[in-house]
């Protein structure tokens, strides 16, 4: 297509996470599905440059992009519908737009003038806007506003979005996604905390095109009547989001409510396409209808909130569906465990994921789990922090170094079988200073993981400043531990597995964040498929001993 770059507001009312994330993805879905270019942004009010310093109970996981960009997770979601990377460009904070925005006023770009929210922030939030839509030669770039309508906080991006709205009346779109809430004592469908979202909003200057309810109940034709006249919107203009099973119905359900056709109509854009969601139907169908089941352990030290470990459980999904099996995740704290309870814990599971982490917490409970799956020959999958504690696991148990760690826990242990990078020892700075984003990997031929990927080279998204230390790698792989993935420009070993046993594999780097529905992660599918080959053994094994 080429005509000019259309914008798509999303704007939250009434409460927060009513899902704007998988609204925006949904659209962007049912567009690409069209054969649009489309790319989404998500604007987070809060002050912070990235949440890569975040800690995950406040934002939940952070996600990192090729370019190496720590992010907000709605990008994962954007990756994962779309199936397109995103980057840095992708995820702007009011921390970085001020940031931006106090450079330049030291530099003297404002040339002696008054630097003030309007019109010099307002500017730089909508240069962030466009430059991606130009750049990139989208056809739509469906931004997302973080936070809800009437904080303080998103106050500059509402007033941007009213000065593009004016700037571009024909190609600036406004979509509101609020609540409707269901009040069983009257047993009524309630319209009001919407009318006074919107009406905040109009008190802004910015009257919402579209308006998308998410509600537990079927709107009925009153209640939509309603909310279009009290909100000054189409009849056809008002979308229902009704609560759904999985994340994965809702542009289905969006395609059933003609978002995507009003989007397109009230943009001026004509398309003879239909959408093509055949590939999304046949994996929703696997993944609602699986053959088998099967349960795995996922030992972290977040796992109140799940939200922190959003892509490994998203990348479970995909390669269950890929399996035709309904993966459990059994969420077991790391400091739950120990050496007199982790049989007890992990006995009956069908494999082990150890997940990514930082600091000391929890440590000791995930080496404990660790040596449990590598002495039973449980599947066993480790992510990061995870694959540092299965190298510090074997250096202890099985190298007989019980004093073995990693200096990110014990600076001065005689054995730092997982140490500093050489480039990080000088930062001190903790803000995107890891070793982040894509990097190469050759992978060993026959391994596990080279058979998994059916390639011989990779490339994978990192997130961490320790290291496999190599003055150790031969010990290790004499011992039966070996290295099958390398950087092939700094030598980091990037993959680690023990042949001797069905499934052990483990990677310094995150491959939760390039599984895709279209795509699932290699990795997470060969795991799926072990732990399924696991659970038929066990079962075998029982009706053999009854
Ligand atoms: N804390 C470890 C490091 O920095 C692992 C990081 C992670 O799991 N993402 O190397």
């Amino acid at each position: 297509m080429n005509q000019t770059t259309k914008y798509v507001f999303v704007t939250g009312g009434v409460t927060s996470s009513l899902g704007k994330g998988i609204i925006s993805a949904s659209l962007a879905k049912l567009l690409q599905s069209r054969g649009f270019r489309v790319t989404i942004q998500k604007l987070d009010p809060y002050i912070n440059v990235d949440p890569g310093t975040l800690n995950p109970y406040e934002h939940g996981e952070c996600f990192v992009t090729e370019d190496g960009a720590e992010t907000d997770l709605d990008l994962g979601h954007y990756e994962r519908f779309l199936n397109v990377s995103t980057s840095q460009a992708n995820n702007v904070t009011t921390g970085r737009i001020y940031q931006s925005v106090i450079n330049k006023e030291r530099k003297g770009e404002y040339l002696g003038k008054t630097v003030q929210i309007v019109p010099h922030i307002t500017d730089e939030i909508k240069r962030c806007v466009q430059i991606l839509g130009s750049k990139s030669d989208f056809d739509v770039v469906i931004t997302e506003i973080g936070g809800t309508v009437g904080d303080i906080e998103s106050l500059p991006y509402i007033e941007a979005v009213r000065q593009m709205k004016w700037e571009k009346p024909n190609d600036v779109l406004v979509v509101h996604l609020t609540l409707i809430p269901y009040l069983s004592a009257a047993g009524e469908l309630k319209t009001k905390p919407t009318q006074h979202s919107v009406k905040q909003l109009l008190e802004f200057g910015v009257q919402p095109d579209i308006l998308v309810c998410r509600t537990e109940h079927e709107l009925t034709p009153s209640v939509r009547t309603k909310v279009a006249r009290f909100c000054n919107v189409k009849l056809n203009a008002v979308i229902q989001s009704i609560d759904a099973s999985t994340i994965y119905d809702v542009p289905l359900l969006m395609l059933e409510e003609k978002f995507d056709e009003v989007v397109l109509e009230k943009l001026g854009i004509k398309t003879k396409k239909k959408p093509d969601l055949k590939k999304w139907m046949q994996f929703l169908d696997r993944h609602k209808n699986p053959k088998h089941e099967v349960r795995i352990g996922l030992v972290g030290k977040y796992v109140e909130l799940k939200d922190s470990y959003k892509s490994i459980a998203e990348a479970f999904i995909h390669a269950g569906a890929e399996n035709e099996v309904k993966v459990n995740i059994e969420w077991i704290h790391s400091e739950s465990l120990n050496d007199r309870n982790v049989g007890e814990l992990l006995g009956s599971l069908d494999g082990l994921l150890v997940a990514p982490g930082f600091g000391s917490r929890g440590i000791d409970g995930k080496i404990e789990a660790i040596q449990f799956a590598r002495e039973k020959n449980l599947p066993f999958f480790g992510i990061c922090l995870g694959m540092q504690c299965a190298v510090i696991e074997f250096a202890r148990n099985v190298l007989e170094l019980p004093e073995a760690h990693s200096t990110e826990i014990k600076e001065y242990t005689p054995d730092p079988v997982i140490s500093l990078m050489a480039e990080q020892k000088s930062i001190t700075n903790l803000g995107g200073t890891m070793r982040l984003g894509s990097y190469h990997c050759d992978l060993k031929k026959g391994s596990k993981a080279q058979k998994a990927y059916g390639k011989m080279d990779i490339e994978e998204r990192h997130r961490h400043r320790f290291e496999f230390n190599n003055d150790y790698l031969e010990k290790f792989e004499a011992a039966g531990m070996v290295a099958t993935g390398m950087n092939p420009d700094s030598g980091l070993v990037e993959i680690v597995e023990v042949p001797a046993n069905d499934y052990f594999v483990a990677a310094q780097f995150h491959p939760e964040y390039k599984s895709t529905v279209a795509e699932p992660h290699p990795l997470f599918t060969s795991f799926v498929k072990a732990t399924r080959t696991y659970a038929k053994s066990k079962k075998r094994a029982e009706v053999q001993e009854a």
